[in-house]
């Protein structure tokens, strides 16, 4: 097939956003040029929203929580609005996958399967939402009747990275919503287009003004207001390990609100010489190829029993060198371009020192150059030690680190050996060693003999310094609430003064 038929092409000029408070469009007065990272054409222009937009946007959501024009509505009213926006995002998912991928760089084909999790998100929420309940005790004696309710627990902000812009966004607004919470939402100032279309979905859906808003800009004024602010509630923070530090001291220093982290991994992928290898060696490339690596569930370490080390590694490489890179437009791209130049840079920087600590490039290490944009080869590191910074710190790339073992003793040791517990995954035949590792591995999320693998049923979230709490699934929507005991007298009360 012609090659040009398979690719989009750029939008002419950059589409200009407004942002989103109290159910209407707001101009932006000053705004950020976003260039496509895989081309490097501006596509897309973001409103620099100021503390003042950020203070409307918080009274707008605060409004809409205590007059109840949203918890007050049943579970089955709010499953309405939520299942009409699945199939709001359903019509428009080929336009919301292209500013996703003109913003993030991601490949064309990912981002559609990425609006279609998406959508399955919201059905999931609509679920969730006449799911909610609390419990009962009926044990506390004849004369008193226990109740725990579960109630929304108030305005919501809603910070997220630019790795990936719409799904992180829609494993958590479907869930709140599901809540009965109201939301204040602020995208990545990188990728924020897919964001504020949402706010046009949801409105269509019929969800009332002052539920979801948006304000876009910086992470150090508007994302840092927020983590500050006295009239938020609640904050589901997902970025960097730093920032969620920051958002905790920023609780602390405020009003003590609820934090839900999604941070940082430094993921492992533990081969025994068992497994199926060219299974194994398909599903590790894909663990750290996919989104060029910029996953927080990328699988960043690979332990790989030293028995068939070499031979693994040289599987793997031969794997790795055929994901084919290139421009995010193009329909057969599977790895597409590196969503900032400051991660580009750090990514590349991170390959330099994996090689003057004496690690060793099996494949890759170099950046691609497709006329425009920034890429980087898939990267394999083999002789990796665990004193190096390419075996501690997360590059949040597509650069793979691979040291051997010779017991599962090991594997687990090695495994464990971060700060981070976010996802792991583990190959092998043997159930009793796969069982094992998934026990004593510390991480929110397994996989075993897959990578990646999951729906919005599944939590989601990290041990260790990977966060607090968990999105998705009816576990996501139980973070969203609070719970009040209730104890009820049946009967005469026993009289305290004689
Ligand atoms: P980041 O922490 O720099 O930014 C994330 C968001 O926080 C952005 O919206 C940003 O504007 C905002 N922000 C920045 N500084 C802030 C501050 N001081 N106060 C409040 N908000 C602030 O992260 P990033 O570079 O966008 O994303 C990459 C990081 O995110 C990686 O470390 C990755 O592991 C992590 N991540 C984690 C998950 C997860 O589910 N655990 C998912 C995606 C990304």
């Amino acid at each position: 097939m012609d090659q040009s038929s398979n690719r989009l092409s750029l939008p002419s000029s950059p589409r200009e956003f407004g942002f989103f408070v109290d159910g209407e469009w707001r101009g932006g007065r000053e705004f950020f040029d976003r260039a496509s990272p895989g081309h490097g054409a501006v596509v897309t222009r973001i409103p620099r929203c100021t503390n003042k937009d950020l203070e409307d946007a918080v009274a707008a959501a605060r409004t809409a929580f205590e007059d109840r024009r949203w918890s007050g509505l049943s579970g089955g009213e709010r499953a309405g609005v939520l299942l009409r926006a699945a199939e709001g995002l359903r019509r428009r998912r080929d336009e919301i996958a292209y500013w996703e991928t003109l913003e993030n760089g991601k490949p064309i084909s990912q981002a559609r399967g990425e609006i279609d999790h998406s959508i399955a998100c919201f059905e999931m929420g609509a679920g969730a939402a006449r799911l909610l309940h609390g419990d009962s005790f009926n044990s506390l004696g004849d004369n008193l009747f226990g109740m725990v309710l579960r109630e929304p627990i108030g305005v919501v902000g809603l910070i997220t990275p630019w790795n990936f812009p719409f799904l992180i966004l829609c494993e958590r607004v479907p869930f709140i919503l599901a809540s009965g919470c109201t939301i204040v939402a602020k995208p990545s100032e990188v990728t924020s287009a897919t964001t504020l279309i949402l706010a046009e979905v949801l409105a269509e859906a019929g969800l009332p003004a002052g539920v979801y808003n948006v304000v876009t800009g910086s992470g150090r004024t508007i994302g840092q207001a927020m983590t500050e602010h006295p009239d938020i509630d609640m904050l589901s923070f997902t970025g960097s390990t730093a920032v969620g530090r920051s958002c905790v001291r920023a609780s602390a220093d405020s009003n003590f609100k609820k934090l839900g982290l999604e941070l940082g991994g430094k993921n492992p992928m533990i081969v025994f010489a068992d497994a199926d290898l060219d299974e194994a060696a398909d599903g590790v490339a894909f663990g750290i190829g996919f989104n060029t690596g910029q996953c927080c569930v990328s699988g960043s370490r690979l332990m790989v029993e030293r028995s068939i080390a070499e031979e693994f590694e040289a599987r793997l490489a031969d794997k790795m060198a055929r994901i084919r890179v290139g421009d995010p437009l193009d329909e057969r791209t599977q790895v597409g371009a590196i969503t900032t130049e400051a991660q580009n840079t750090t990514i590349l920087d991170y390959i330099a020192r994996g090689q003057a600590e004496g690690a060793r490039v099996v494949t890759g290490g170099t950046p691609l150059d497709f006329g425009g944009g920034q890429y980087i080869a898939p990267t394999l590191f083999a002789g990796v030690t665990r004193g190096m910074a390419i075996a501690q710190d997360e590059i949040f790339g597509p650069v793979l680190s691979s040291m051997p073992f010779d017991t599962m003793e090991e594997a687990i040791r090695l495994a464990n050996d971060t700060v981070y517990g976010l996802s792991a995954s583990v190959w092998t035949k043997n159930l009793d060693k796969a069982l094992a590792v998934t026990r004593r591995v510390r991480a929110g999320r397994f996989w075993v003999n897959t990578m990646m693998a999951g729906g919005p049923e599944m939590p989601l979230g990290g041990f260790k310094q990977s966060g607090w709490g968990r999105e998705a699934g009816m576990y996501g929507v139980e973070e969203y609430t609070q719970i009040k005991s209730v104890h009820i007298e049946l009967g005469k009360r026993t009289p305290w003064i004689e």
